[in-house]
Parts: C-alpha cells; sequence; structure tokens
C-alpha cells in the first residue's frame, strides 16, 4: 500500500473540515442485491475501507463496489457509509443551510460560537419566511402562529435562541454541549 493510497484529504461531517485522513482498515465483503425485476438475490464483491481523520480523530466509514474504476467513486475510499453527511436536502435555502454548515464547523471547537451561529440559522429561517420583527422572539411566535413551525418546535426553538442570547451577551456563562 503506498502513502498516496493510505492518507486522502477529504471532508470529513465530524469535525467539518477537509483534511487528511489515514486509512486504519480495508475490509472485502459481499454486498447482497436483489433484482428489482424477479427479487433475486445477487452478491457483489466490495470493499470497506475505516478512515482517521487526522484534525479531530473522529473515525469514518466508506464503501465501494469490487473492482471498479476509480472514477466512479467521488473518494478513493467509495462512497461514505458513516458518519451520514449532514443530510440537507437541496429543497432547504442555501443562506440556512451554509449558516448551519458553519455552526457545525465550531460545534466540537466552540460551543458558544455554536449556540450563537445556531441562533443566526433561527434569523436566517424567519428572514426566509418574510418575518420583519425587530426581535428575534416574535419573529419566531410569528413563525409558530403562522402554523410553519409546530409549538413542540417553537419550544425548543426558545431555548436555543436563549441560550444563543446568554452566549452572545454574557462572557460569565459557560456553555457546555453535553
Ligand atoms: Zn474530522
Amino acid at each position: 500500500m503506498s502513502n498516496s493510497d493510505k492518507k486522502q484529504v477529504l471532508y470529513c461531517s465530524h469535525c467539518g473540515n477537509t483534511s487528511v485522513q489515514t486509512k486504519l482498515i480495508e475490509q472485502d465483503y459481499l454486498e447482497s442485491y436483489y433484482s428489482y425485476s424477479d427479487g433475486k438475490e445477487s452478491k457483489e464483491p466490495s470493499c470497506f475501507t475505516v478512515t482517521r481523520c487526522e484534525t479531530c480523530s473522529g473515525i469514518l466509514v466508506y464503501s465501494k463496489l469490487l473492482p471498479a474504476p476509480e472514477e466512479t467513486w467521488s473518494t478513493l475510499f467509495g462512497e461514505i457509509v458513516y458518519p451520514q453527511e449532514n443530510g440537507f436536502n437541496m429543497s432547504i435555502p442555501q443562506n440556512i443551510r451554509k449558516v448551519y454548515q458553519e455552526a457545525l464547523k465550531v460545534k466540537n471547537a466552540s460551543p458558544t460560537a455554536f449556540v450563537i451561529l445556531a441562533r443566526r440559522v433561527l434569523e436566517e429561517i424567519c428572514k426566509d419566511k418574510s418575518i420583519k420583527s425587530n426581535n428575534l422572539s416574535q419573529a419566531l411566535e410569528k413563525l409558530s402562529a403562522q402554523g410553519e413551525i409546530p409549538k413542540i418546535l417553537s419550544e425548543a426553538i426558545s431555548l436555543i435562541r436563549l441560550v444563543g442570547n446568554a452566549g452572545a451577551h454574557s462572557t460569565d456563562i459557560h456553555i457546555n454541549l453535553f
């Protein structure tokens, strides 16, 4: 295994960085497939690759069918299996996605920055729904009253707003995600 096969610069959804991942284990296996036409099972040689992100030490798992030309896959290791990508549906407006992805990047490094950005996500959602208000609390109430979000979600969101406020305005409060 050459060094270039062992290390790849890839996106890590644990920490949000695109940095070096080191291949730890590679395991061949037979993946079962079922035909759409007759439901018949077939087995295809496949391969799992486990890597470690050198930035956050998070573990990632990729899978690919063998043998297949490398250009078939989005990475040399195949397609990501774990952790699942953020799973943002493209129907989520770009501004909201952008701020949330920014929040995810700092989640582990700075819980305070994370809650402040989570609060900004709420502001972007209100903006996207054309809700005009001088303060976020009223904007969120309007969002709920318009039926854009269910009541239980609106209560959870209020908590994010309050913790976000505390994170933004007080240096005495220590925010811990766990
Ligand atoms: Zn990472």
